[in-house]
């Protein structure tokens, strides 16, 4: 047993007898790091740090799958949120703040004229298809990406037991940058395609004028153009993809870094289409949908963003960790097996193949030996405002120690004697290569 992670690896025993996967998330849970030497509980988080609970000190690039976008423990949002905690978390009828923020979201994302909160992502979508189902009349949805944990998505994906499979007929799948792909669809299921759900930005971004034209056969077809910027949401733009793109669409779902971690999220759009919530019977109600505490958080967290040069900030170290990631890669020669994508400030490092070894032998090594360096990552980086440049040259220095490693495996066409601990080994997989 690895010293440095004692209390992580008793925990986990415990955790793995009473919780599936030990976590409540399956992207958080051990089975996404080398275990053994890996951290798998947090204790508490500072700015873009995090300590676990063996108290060893990591550089957060992962920053709770996206929501943390300010940072740990950020002041201005304890103050808002302490105060209001003390005023209460939960109330009978709606507060005040749940109009401000509506008000807010109004004025800074392009598609929304009316919002619906709700607390997760998957929330968020699944209203989102209730309403474009409702408002056409029509029944299957074309999704481009991952769209969350309900059924109607899930069932187009390889994690689809328990839900019947007749509901696999609603939802197809179409390519991303490819309006073939979309046309088809079109033509194959005329008349009968409600909405049109993906995510803005998928690997490098959209080609020059994907999104316009997505948008023109998607409204050609009447039917309607979903964005969903649940991860794009705040992270590029505070107007999301629909903002950096200039191209708006029926509705957007929102989540993750709105709160900077509090739970919150939400459907939003068009009025006469949002507005069937209330008219047409269109169910979208939860307890939680106005708490409180995350609200004021949200409220917060959006005045933080809205600051002066916070995204190009971010946008900034994003580039350079792009930009530098990449030589690193030519500098190594390892174009073939190591995949910069992303666009800033969302940047991942990923994996091919090579030999007898896979992806998940590769970023097993890669992750290792960045966690063994106080990094913390799950292959895609999430920067927040409170990284610095110094941060971003603590993972250039982590990266190329993780190359060379990478370097060596293959050479060596094994991982013996260089992976120490466990393999990743995640939920989602990509077919083996
Ligand atoms: N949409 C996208 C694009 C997501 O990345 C996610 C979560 N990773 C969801 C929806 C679902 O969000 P949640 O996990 O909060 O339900």
């Amino acid at each position: 047993m690895n010293n440095k992670y004692k209390i992580s690896q008793k925990l986990l025993e415990r955790a793995k007898k009473v919780t599936p996967v030990a976590s409540q998330t399956y992207s958080k849970s051990y089975r996404y790091y080398c275990e053994g030497t890996s951290p798998s509980f947090i204790d508490r988080g500072d700015g873009c740090f995090v300590w676990d609970v063996d108290n060893n000190k990591f550089i957060d690039f992962v920053c709770a799958l996206g929501p943390i976008i300010v940072g740990y423990n950020n002041e201005q949002i304890n103050k808002a949120v302490i105060k209001q905690l003390k005023k209460g978390i939960s109330f009978s009828q709606p507060t005040k703040q749940t109009i401000e923020l509506a008000e807010k979201l109004a004025e800074i994302i392009p598609a929304a004229e009316m919002v619906r909160f709700v607390k997760n992502g998957s929330d968020a979508t699944s209203s989102a298809i209730k309403l474009a189902r409702a408002y056409t009349g029509r029944d299957i949805i074309a999704v481009s990406g991952y769209h969350g944990m309900d059924d109607w998505y899930i069932i187009s994906t390889d994690n689809n037991k328990g839900i019947p499979q007749e509901l696999s007929k609603f939802t197809k799948s179409f390519k991303y940058n490819n309006l073939d792909s979309i046309r088809s669809l079109f033509n194959k299921y005329p008349n009968e395609i409600a909405g049109v759900i993906l995510e803005p930005i998928q690997g490098n971004g959209p080609h020059p004028g994907y999104l316009k034209q997505l948008k023109e056969i998607v409204h050609s077809e009447g039917s309607l153009l979903i964005f969903d910027e649940v991860v794009s949401g705040f992270r590029y733009a505070l107007g999301g993809a629909s903002e950096l793109y200039n191209v708006t669409p029926d509705l957007v779902t929102l989540g993750k870094a709105m709160g900077n971690g509090l739970p919150i999220s939400a459907v939003a759009g068009k009025k006469e289409i949002i507005k069937l919530i209330e008219s047409e019977n269109v169910f979208v109600s939860t307890t939680f949908g106005g708490e409180a505490l995350s609200i004021v958080g949200a409220l917060e967290t959006i005045k933080i963003l809205e600051q002066e040069g916070t995204y190009e900030k971010m946008n900034k170290l994003g580039n350079m960790l792009k930009e530098k990631l990449e030589n690193l890669v030519e500098k190594f020669d390892l174009k073939e097996v190591v995949k910069i994508i992303g666009i800033s400030p969302h940047i991942g490092v990923t994996f091919e193949g090579k030999g007898s070894l896979n992806y998940l032998d590769f970023q097993s090594v890669f992750q290792e030996t960045m966690i063994s360096n106080h990094i913390l990552t799950v292959g895609m980086t999430n920067i927040s405002l409170a990284h610095s440049k110094k941060d971003i040259n603590q993972y250039l220095e982590a990266a190329r120690e993780g190359f060379i490693k990478i370097k060596e495996a293959i050479n060596n066409d094994s991982l013996k004697g260089i992976l120490k601990g466990g393999k990743v080994n995640p939920v989602f997989k990509r077919n083996i290569t």
